[in-house]
């Protein structure tokens, strides 16, 4: 059950790839110096050798760690920014998708049908927290997640057919082939799920530009019939790796994310 359940999760996944639609809040805008310092970081990230795969108890105590950390602040700062919304739900569901043999993460939103009350879930597969190199790459693969949350992604007007669609179907089968070929990757909804996890990360005491550059690394665990990986989903580039350091100096300066008209 539970694995039919995470199929459904990344089968929607691939519908949301399709949708979209604005930030929520303004990007940080990259200066040539952070794309040439982007440059490298990449370069450096993809010459990186492989790493040793963690055990499943190594991954656990990893993943358990982090998560203790980076819930809290994460949660705190999604109150923070959107204290004048009575529609978002910051408490997220975060935990390690055991069932599912692919290397990847993801949020997926329940709404419930009268109250509107927004469940989170935020997760983690046990191949990806194995295939991770420290914590910082943890910290920022779920600040990531949290960024989505707060940036509201999967609740933009777009995506109410995908929030129809889980409520009708919720443990029904999704037939991951069929959406594979719509797979298509929203950088909008990418860069500012990372400038705002660069945030969060941050916060809760990790080096988000550390976590970032590494996940950079090909990271093997591909497996078709289960669903795209990580890096598949969430492709990093450049561009990426530049806004995570206009993020991380915004921060330095004391600049807050700006909200845009439309959030
Ligand atoms: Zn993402």
């Amino acid at each position: 059950m539970m694995k039919t359940f995470a199929r459904t999760i990344l089968g929607a996944i691939f519908l949301l790839g399709t949708v979209a639609c604005g930030t929520s809040y303004e990007l940080p805008e990259p200066e040539s110096v952070h794309r040439q310092q982007a440059a490298q970081m990449f370069a450096k990230g993809r010459a990186s050798p492989p790493v040793r795969e963690l055990s499943n108890a190594a991954a656990e105590r990893r993943f358990h760690r982090v998560a203790a950390r980076v819930k809290p602040v994460a949660e705190k700062y999604c109150e923070q920014l959107t204290t004048h919304r009575v529609d978002v739900f910051c408490e997220g569901d975060l935990d390690i998708e055991r069932e599912l043999e692919v290397n990847n993460a993801f949020l997926v939103q329940l709404q419930h049908p009268v109250t509107k009350e927004t469940f989170s879930f935020v997760r983690l597969t046990l191949p990806l927290l194995k295939s991770t190199a420290n914590d910082d790459e943890v910290a920022f693969i779920i600040s990531h997640e949290y960024g989505h949350l707060i940036g509201r992604h999967t609740r933009k007007k777009e995506n109410q057919a995908f929030i129809g669609a889980m409520m009708a179907v919720p443990f029904g089968a999704v037939d991951l082939g069929a959406h594979a070929g719509s797979l298509a990757f929203t950088k909008e909804f990418e860069l500012e799920a990372d400038a705002l996890g660069v945030r969060i990360a941050q916060a809760a005491g990790y080096d988000p530009i550390k976590g970032a550059q590494n996940l950079a690394r090909p990271i093997p665990g591909v497996d078709l019939e289960e669903g795209p990986s990580f890096i598949e989903t969430h492709p990093l580039d450049v561009d990426r790796l530049a806004t995570i350091l206009a993020a991380a100096e915004q921060i330095k300066a004391g600049i807050v994310p700006e909200k845009k008209n439309l959030f």
